[in-house]
């Protein structure tokens, strides 16, 4: 079994992107600059942001957070995201989900510049995707594409079932993998809450990807020998074993079923960090102008 190290996968990756950086700042261009927005403050929200622009800092972009507070007018919102896009020294923009229920989050993304969507939902990057275009890809799945890339994992021609058909992950995902070219030419099914024989559905994939947001769901005998498990899930749990009082669990039980796998992600230091490089990627690109001139 090996273990599919997103941690030190992701470092690498920053270096590469700090190199390009230190390129691009040696030739007098132009620095790649985030601007990450948050909406009220939700702990979990506030520490992904938080995260997002300590990982800018890192490799060297320049990096905005815009502070909304809880009860913003809908309004407002949308107008300081024109104003955003305007802004021609903002390459990317991501606004952090979930937004409290008076705002619209389809309003919001929809208003987003596609050519600045570096969190790659709105409806021009998700289509573009879908027909095989460049596009912003999703970070999570894009993330999980290049764990597999780095690691050299077989696709073509393997069962390939995804477990979540959420508009980041789940679907974005299955289309990946679906793609002509590697990584991708996999037979994909995509499962949901309405999948019947779900676990028959599961012990025949080769490559299993599992994004529900249901700790430990995938058991040891859902999970064929020698599959490929790459695991999205993080919830956090309540633990009397760890200093913070918190632990994070995924949507596999680890320890049961990683000694049937030839590879497997760990949760936490999987999916997460690639999550957060892909993000960097796709600004990166975004300074360079690369996909949409
Ligand atoms: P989501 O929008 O809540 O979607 C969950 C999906 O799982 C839905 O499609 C749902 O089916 C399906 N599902 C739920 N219970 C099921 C069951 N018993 N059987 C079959 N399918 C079931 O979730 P998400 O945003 O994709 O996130 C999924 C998990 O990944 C969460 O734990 C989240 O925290 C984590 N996540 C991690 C990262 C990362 O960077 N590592 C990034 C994003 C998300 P229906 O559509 O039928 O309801």
């Amino acid at each position: 079994m090996i273990l599919l190290d997103g941690k030190k996968i992701s470092s690498e990756i920053k270096e590469e992107i700090a190199a390009a950086v230190s390129e691009i700042k040696q030739s007098g261009g132009k620095v790649p600059h985030l601007a990450a927005m948050i909406v009220g403050s939700d702990g979990a929200s506030e520490t992904y942001v938080a995260h997002k622009v300590k990982a800018c800092e890192q490799v060297g972009f320049k990096s905005t957070l815009v502070r909304m507070e809880a009860d913003i007018e809908e309004a407002l919102l949308l107008a300081k995201i024109d104003e955003i896009n305007e802004n021609d020294d903002i390459d990317g923009l991501i606004v952090q989900l979930p937004l409290p229920s008076h705002i619209s989050e389809e309003k919001v993304i929809d208003r987003i510049s596609y050519r600045k969507d570096v969190d790659g939902f709105h409806p021009v990057n998700v289509g573009r995707l879908f027909i095989d275009q460049p596009s912003y890809i999703s970070a999570t799945p894009n993330g999980i594409v290049e764990l597999i890339k780095r690691y050299k994992i077989e696709t073509s021609g393997k069962n390939c079932v995804v477990l979540g058909r959420s508009n980041i992950v789940g679907k974005p995902m299955a289309v990946l993998m679906a793609r002509k070219g590697y990584p991708g030419d996999a037979t994909v099914t995509l499962c949901h809450s309405r999948t019947m024989n779900i676990e028959a559905v599961c012990r025949n994939a080769d490559i299993l990807i599992v994004a529900m947001g249901k700790t430990e769901f995938v058991t040891a005998d859902m999970v064929k020998e020698g599959a490929v498990v790459i695991d999205v899930g993080i919830t956090r749990v309540k633990s009397d074993k760890t200093k913070s009082g918190w632990k994070l669990l995924g949507d596999v039980k680890f320890d049961e079923v990683a000694p049937k796998c030839s590879y497997i992600t760990p949760v936490p230091g999987g999916v997460g960090p690639m999550t957060i490089v892909s993000l960097l990627n796709n600004t990166l690109k975004a300074a360079k102008n690369e996909l949409y001139k």
